[in-house]
């Protein structure tokens, strides 16, 4: 069964520029910009410019300029953060998706999240 885009979700109101953000990259594909609740110290979103639900959605559709795009971007923003393993102290990334996944925004959308140690992957 496909997907069906809300298009009055609150990312695609971000892409069309009608409410702010806080931008941290933009590509052609792509947007990245802080989370508004932070959960760490670094906290970023990455999302694709096209209309995909979830990380699935994007990874089935999404042209392969648009999923080089999104990477791309991710590895540039974790290299600008300076938390890529390699020289600092690492990040972990999330994409929630459906009701099990408590996905509040039906956005495809990658969290970033670094700055301090995270804890275990799951609470519960
Ligand atoms: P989830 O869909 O569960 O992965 O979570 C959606 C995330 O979007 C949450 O971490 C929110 O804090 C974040 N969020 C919601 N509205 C905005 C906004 N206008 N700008 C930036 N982040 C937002």
């Amino acid at each position: 069964m496909a997907y069906t885009y809300d298009d009055q979700n609150i990312f695609a109101k971000i892409l069309r520029g009608e409410i702010p953000n806080d931008t941290v990259r933009e590509t052609e594909h792509s947007l990245a910009f802080r989370d508004i609740q932070p959960q760490a110290p670094e906290h970023v979103l990455v999302i694709p410019k096209g209309a995909y639900v979830t990380a699935d959605d994007f990874a089935a559709r999404a042209s392969d300029a648009e999923i080089a795009d999104f990477w791309r971007c991710f590895a540039t923003i974790c290299a600008d953060l300076g938390v890529t393993p390699d020289t600092g102290a690492g990040y972990r990334i999330i994409s929630n998706a459906g009701h099990d996944g408590v996905q509040e925004v039906p956005h495809f959308h990658l969290h970033i999240l670094a700055g301090r140690p995270l804890g275990r992957m799951l609470n519960s």
